[in-house]
């Protein structure tokens, strides 16, 4: 079990609990409008950031929803950006021609919404594919790429909770908080 060097006590809150559930239901229903009524969308959580996301998102769509989970794995530095990412425990369905909405956690470099959006466009060839991220470092990016909707925009600090971990802990978090350097 990693060793936990942060304490609780100083984390600042950044975007309440209550801030993150009403821009869920703003979202979802701009989410929804581009996808046709009634289809079904195939959500696709990417482990394990997203996780309260997606939940918490797919509680607001009113079309039939299917929850599908990937994990990315990247050679090298764990808590850094990699440009060698890759595609672990990829059990998906066949998303041929399906409408497709991607859920990630946040947006930094870009690198890993880049690989995901081009892995499922030229893997899988959906009907309609849509890259949604909670969070958005633009200040961060090191590469041209913006998701289809996202909920906040952020400055470039580690930000934790509601899914977003460091080493392993606070994701339980219903807030997104920070730890002021
Ligand atoms: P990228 O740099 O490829 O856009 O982001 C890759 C991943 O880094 C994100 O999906 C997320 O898991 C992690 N990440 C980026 N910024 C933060 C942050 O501020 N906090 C946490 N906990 N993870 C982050």
């Amino acid at each position: 079990m990693p060793t936990l060097d942060k304490n609780i006590n100083d984390l600042k809150v950044l975007i309440s609990e209550e801030e993150i559930q009403k821009k869920l239901v703003e979202l979802a229903k701009s989410i929804e409008n581009v996808f046709p009524k009634d289809e079904v969308i195939y959500v696709i959580c990417v482990l394990k950031g997203s996780t309260m996301f997606t939940v918490d998102l797919v509680k607001h769509f009113n079309n039939p929803i299917q929850m599908e989970f990937i994990r990315i794995s990247s050679y090298g530095h764990e808590q850094k950006s990699s440009n060698n990412l890759q595609a672990i425990d990829l059990t998906l369905p066949n998303l041929h021609e399906k409408n497709v909405l991607i859920v990630e956690d946040i947006i930094d470099t870009g690198l890993t919404a880049r690989f995901l959006t081009d892995l499922f466009k030229i893997k899988h060839h959906p009907k309609k594919l849509v890259f949604t991220s909670l969070l958005n470092k633009k200040c961060a990016r090191q590469i041209e790429i913006e998701p289809d909707f996202y909920g906040f925009e952020i400055d470039d600090k580690f930000v934790v909770g509601y899914g977003l971990d460091y080493k392993g802990y606070f994701r339980n978090l219903p807030y997104i908080g920070y730890f002021p350097q």
